[in-house]
């Protein structure tokens, strides 16, 4: 992580940073690149856009840590509705839920949120589709891994992810062997008592845990743009015996398109993370600690370039 990842991690989380973000005219020119649009209508067309050129999608409600109960009831509708718009598309597990758990409730109240999780993923199995879990912070990954074994005693088919630069995750990996595990390198700042600090080492356990996933017999679903994490991903499929169907790659709506459609054209299953809303903030920041050059466009945009 550079040092200007690290403060705008630190800023996604400041209400100050909040308030001057969201306040510059453009930002909402550059934050339209990786968020679909504010409305469910506008999550629906992209999943029409999406799916009819050979992706899949799974759709995230932009939203986290809320404070009060009403905001986590209103973010499983948010949910509810969702699901029940893209129904009349027929596109089955094609298009799917992610949840994050604080943006239901957890931090709250964790009965709540593990009842609004589950109204969401009732809706989903109507639809035929189903629900993955978002991983967060550090301090949540043990109520998250005991929300899902709560889920999946009703819907075995919800997924989680699972982060590798934690140190603990190629132990949950194993756990995890059996269901479906979307594998991410990780977006928050942790700190070096639970997690690896360095690229190198942060991919050297990507790779341990894609070993553990691939040879297991649940569905891997690996996210990641990092082409050479990709290619390491299909080799250890081949090898686990896996044809394309029996895993999927993902990758963030707005990043490296013409790679999810080359991967797609080429007969491997894609999957692209489509968020919309209007709480876009600590959505977007991630993104711009993510990448320099992310952070280059904003500036950019911002001077009308
Ligand atoms: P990076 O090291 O950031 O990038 C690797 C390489 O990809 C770069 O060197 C470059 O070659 C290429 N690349 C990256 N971005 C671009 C770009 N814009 N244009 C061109 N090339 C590019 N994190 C969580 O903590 N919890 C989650 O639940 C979670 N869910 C996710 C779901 C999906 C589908 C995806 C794709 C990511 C998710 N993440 C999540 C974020 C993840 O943890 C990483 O922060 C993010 O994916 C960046 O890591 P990377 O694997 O792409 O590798």
């Amino acid at each position: 992580m550079t040092m200007l990842g690290s403060l705008l991690l630190a800023g996604s989380r400041s209400p100050l940073a909040r308030r001057a973000v969201s306040g510059f005219p453009l930002t909402r020119k550059v934050v339209d690149r990786f968020v679909a649009g504010e409305s469910a209508a506008d999550a629906v067309e992209a999943a029409r856009r999406l799916t009819g050129s050979g992706l899949s999608v799974t759709i995230d409600h932009l939203g986290e840590e809320v404070r009060d109960s009403g905001a986590a009831v209103a973010a499983a509708k948010a949910y509810v509705s969702l699901l029940e718009a893209l129904r009349p598309l027929g596109l089955g597990d094609r298009a799917e839920a992610s949840v994050k758990l604080s943006a239901v409730g957890q931090a709250l109240d964790p009965g709540l949120a593990l009842e609004n999780a589950r109204q969401i993923c009732a809706t989903a199995r109507e639809c035929g589709s189903t629900v993955t879990l978002d991983m967060e912070d550090h301090t949540t990954v043990d109520a998250t891994l005991g929300a899902l074994r709560a889920l999946r005693e009703d819907f075995p088919e919800t997924g989680v992810a699972i982060q590798a630069y934690l140190f603990r995750s190629e132990a949950d990996c194993r756990d995890l062997a059996g269901s479906r595990v979307r594998l991410v390198k990780g977006a928050y700042a942790e700190p070096a008592s639970v997690a690896h600090q360095r690229r190198a080492d942060v991919d050297r356990a990507y790779v341990r845990c894609l070993r553990v996933l691939m040879a297991g017999s649940g569905y891997p679903m690996v996210a990641t743009h990092d082409d050479r994490l990709m290619a390491i991903a299909e080799s250890l499929a081949v090898s686990a015996g896996r044809g394309p169907d029996d895993y999927e790659f993902q990758m963030l709506y707005g990043i490296r398109a013409d790679r999810q459609a080359a991967l797609a054209a080429a007969g491997s299953r894609v999957r692209v993370y489509v968020p919309y809303g209007d709480d876009w903030y600590g959505y977007f920041m991630r993104r711009l600690a993510e990448r320099p050059a992310n952070v280059a466009f904003f500036l950019r945009a911002l001077r009308g370039g």
